[in-house]
Parts: C-alpha cells; structure tokens; sequence
C-alpha cells in the first residue's frame, strides 16, 4: 500500500504540535499508519502514556516511538482523517475523511471515552470549538 508519510510535516498548531500535509490528499486516500508495539491490554495499563492506541478488547498499540509520526494527530471535533483498522486488526492506517488541503492539519476524532476523560476537563482546543 501507498502511504504519504514522506510527504507530511510535524509544526506548531492550534493544540500544540501537529501534522501537517505538503500535498492535497484525495477523498478516502490512505495517508499513514499508526506505528507501535502491539501490547496487551493489561501490558498497556501498565506503562500508561500519551499514544495508547486501542485496536480491540485484547490489543493496544503503544505509538510512543519517534518514528510513528501519526501520534502528531491532533483530536478535532469536525475532523479530515479517520482511523481504519485492518482485517486482522493489527495494524491501524488513516485515511481522508474529505479532501484535504495543502498546509492543512491531518485531525482525527480520538473517540466518546478518550474526549470525556481527556479532552473536555481542559477543553476542546479543536478548530471547531475555539472559533
Ligand atoms: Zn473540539
């Protein structure tokens, strides 16, 4: 599969850092995957940590490494990607949710738990809810 990881771009933005596409990308275009060790649930409340990815009740993919680029993915509450998981559930790729600009961020919706847990006590700082 084609991926255009080499054509994205980590910088300063609404929430912090996040990534950015150099390129348009194309409704429905597959865009990057969520690079981790697959962990299990257990071993994933263990170590904890920011880039926790749940892949199904038994597996998490832990994202923390430098190399996985994908964990720049900002939440947004109107998002452009989303994530889709792989027929054996092992492995995590984003893809356009619409066409999506040259210099825009690549956001995702990090999910019902993740938001009310995380994100509401501090506030949405998505480009939806700060506007
Ligand atoms: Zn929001």
């Amino acid at each position: 599969m084609k991926l255009l990881s080499d054509q994205l771009k980590v910088k300063r933005g609404l929430a912090g850092l996040g990534l950015f596409t150099n390129k348009i990308i194309a409704r429905e275009e597959y865009i990057l995957e969520y690079t981790g060790e697959v962990i299990t649930e257990e071993e994933a409340n263990r170590r904890g940590g920011k880039y926790l990815f749940t892949l199904n009740e038994k597996y998490v993919i832990d994202g923390k490494g430098r190399s996985n680029i994908a964990r720049y993915i900002n939440h947004s509450c109107k998002p452009n990607c989303y994530a889709e998981l792989s027929h054996d559930e092992k492995q995590v790729f984003f893809r356009a949710e619409r066409e999506i600009d040259s210099d825009e961020e690549l956001t995702c919706d990090y999910g019902e738990v993740y938001f009310e847990d995380i994100i509401k006590p501090i506030g949405c700082r998505c480009s939806e809810c700060s506007r």
